[in-house]
């Protein structure tokens, strides 16, 4: 039997991105097809939208059979066929998307109705319906003009399975409170504009939307985004005041991150009214060919693009230069629009004020006063750490607290952006946030430490970023005299073993410092042997005791250079070097030796004989 849907049968081998998604979206056609052949093509690469359509906004709706559920994060296929059975309602097949990996599922599901439903209101219904009951399935499949990219293998077929939509629709459909009424349109308002537009049906919603927004227009936006005009727009400019799509209106968030994240998640088709290709609708831009559509970039950004004044716009972007406005301004439209609120409680506030003042004060003279050595040591640093606080800030969400601190986490890339580090250089990062977890500025957390449901609380908001995958933890400890008290220590003895951070391997910490610190700068060693040195390198580290108590010895002193002469041959000259910065703390306790520079005097006590003023070992 044969389906009737939108179809496309060029086989990608990749999720089609930029030109191709316009190619993908000009090439969408009217098909019949079988289930099984769609399910083989989409399998290696095909592509379809579940509906048929005349067009390719959702005023054009024709029919639908097919119904496509979108399962792209927090769950796994078993899940979900297991959830099929529970319900008892059975997809015809499904595939995997082309992100799937094992440890992340990414798959569709799609279901087919046993009969073909010619009423945008059931479709809607049904869709929604599914949306709710698979609950962990991408609600982004309520909109009748979703294309569905194909993917990379069948993950189950049952082709002759049927559902019954309006059982379904019986059995599980809940209305939806509509948090808005028509009342509260700004009606007279939406009137006056529709008087300006009334040529093109089809791009009639575009330059209502685009007047409203270079007018900063709230109200006629919110208007416009409740749909009432697309369904019901006669002649005389008559608005009805039904709504085919419910409208969120109230969207409180705990988080800013939270807010730009939606902010740029926010369909632009939709935003602007625009579908397919159209003539570019930047103020600068006189344009005569339709070179302009949206797309969507990998962390799921929409991005208006031009191809003729080869400008590219996020949603703010477009909004500051069609209202000639204020970056803030266009954010603030925005949020009015679609009703977004940041709600914060009174502890985000302050932990946000607190990360804001640590920031600050290594800037301030007190802090110079307090810890000298420390402002030395942190002196090329100092705006890294200042940059990862800030960006932190935007992040502090209550649901993320451990004893009461917030907690944070971070992908390496993400940091090195922040810090503007350059990208092949992985290893300045890593050197940056050992020294400052060595200064208790920043505290490394490990999965383990975390709780599960900050833990689950951390993987939503991943999600929500589009981030892979949970990278490193951290906090942080407001910074002032007592929490970096020892910091300024650890400073001079640094300053004292004249160690470079590129030295600061976990070998150094632990001899130097101890375990616990080691194990702080370095949290995912800590379940390792607690000396955490390589047989290797303890047998270097005796040899050097050797050498240095047989130059003491012979002269009465030895110096770095001495050892590193004696044992040169057997290891290699900067092996020794190495070996001797990691382990020289160590040995001086352990040994009852110090290390100084010498002056005239002791020059003269030990009879240095070269220039200039070396440090040498002696005993205490
Ligand atoms: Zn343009």
């Amino acid at each position: 039997m044969n389906i009737k849907c939108m179809y496309y049968s060029k086989q990608f081998q990749n999720k089609p991105k930029g030109y191709e998604v316009a190619e993908v979206q000009k090439g969408l056609s009217q098909t019949e097809i079988t289930i099984e052949q769609l399910a083989d093509d989409l399998s290696q690469g095909a592509t379809f939208k579940p509906a048929l359509l005349n067009g390719t906004h959702s005023s054009d709706w024709i029919s639908q059979q097919l119904f496509a559920l979108d399962f792209d994060h927090d769950t796994t296929i078993q899940e979900q066929i297991a959830k099929c059975s529970q319900l008892n309602i059975y997809p015809c097949f499904g595939y995997t998307s082309f992100s799937h990996t094992e440890q992340e599922h990414h798959f569709r599901l799609v279901f087919c109705t046993d009969t073909v439903i010619t009423d945008v209101e059931t479709r809607n219904k049904l869709q929604n319906t599914l949306i709710s009951i698979f609950d962990k399935s991408d609600n982004v499949t309520k909109d009748c003009t979703r294309i569905f990219f194909g993917g990379k293998t069948l993950i189950c077929n049952d082709f002759d399975r049927r559902i019954n939509g309006y059982q379904i629709i019986d059995k599980f459909y809940k209305e939806p409170t509509l948090p808005i009424t028509a009342k509260s349109i700004d009606t007279k308002s939406c009137k006056k504009k529709l008087n300006v537009y009334s040529n093109n049906q089809s791009n009639n919603d575009m330059a209502l939307k685009v007047e409203a927004i270079k007018s900063l227009n709230v109200g006629v936006m919110r208007c416009l985004l409740g749909k009432a005009l697309e369904v019901s727009t006669n002649k005389e400019g008559n608005i009805s005041s039904s709504i085919s799509v419910p409208f969120q209106y109230d969207l409180t968030f705990k988080c800013e991150k939270d807010i730009y994240s939606y902010i740029n998640s926010i369909d632009l088709s939709e935003y602007l009214g625009i579908y397919g290709y159209v003539k570019c609708i930047l103020p600068e831009h006189d344009d005569h060919e339709p070179s302009a559509h949206i797309y969507k970039t990998n962390d799921g950004t929409q991005v208006y693009k031009c191809f003729g004044c080869n400008k590219a716009r996020t949603i703010i972007g477009i909004t500051e230069e069609l209202a000639g406005c204020k970056r803030s301004e266009a954010i603030e439209f925005i949020k009015s629009v679609y009703g977004i609120k940041l709600v914060e409680s009174d502890w985000t506030v302050k932990q946000k004020k607190l990360m804001i003042d640590s920031a600050n004060y290594l800037d301030t003279e007190d802090f110079k006063i307090s810890n000298p050595e420390l402002a030395k040591l942190i002196r090329t640093r100092k705006t890294d750490i200042q940059a990862i606080l800030i960006h932190f800030t935007q992040y502090v969400n209550e649901d993320m607290q451990i004893d009461g601190k917030p907690f944070f986490f971070a992908s390496y890339k993400t940091l090195m952006k922040v810090c503007g580090i350059r990208e092949d250089n992985r290893k300045k990062l890593a050197s940056t946030l050992v020294l400052f977890s060595l200064l208790n500025m920043v505290i490394k957390l490990q999965v383990t430490d975390i709780p599960e449901k900050e833990l689950n609380e951390a993987k939503h908001i991943a999600a929500l970023y589009h981030q892979k995958k949970l990278t490193g933890f951290y906090s942080f400890e407001e910074y002032g005299i007592n929490s970096l008290k020892d910091s300024e220590n650890i400073a001079k003895t640094l300053k004292a073993n004249n160690i470079t951070l590129k030295g600061l391997g976990r070998e150094y910490i632990l001899r130097t410092f101890g375990v616990d610190l080691a194990n702080k700068c370095y949290p995912q060693y800590r379940f390792e042997n607690s000396q955490g040195t390589s047989k290797k390198s303890d047998e270097r580290t005796s040899q050097i005791v050797e050498c240095l108590f047989y130059c003491i010895e012979q002269k009465g002193y030895a110096t770095e250079k001495d050892v590193v002469y004696l044992l040169g041959d057997k290891y290699k000259y900067q092996t020794t070097e190495i070996q001797i910065k990691k382990s020289l703390q160590e040995i001086l306790v352990s040994y009852d030796l110090k290390r100084i520079r010498a002056n005239k005097d002791t020059k003269q006590l030990y009879h240095v004989e070269c220039n200039g003023y070396p440090f040498i070992i002696i005993k205490i």
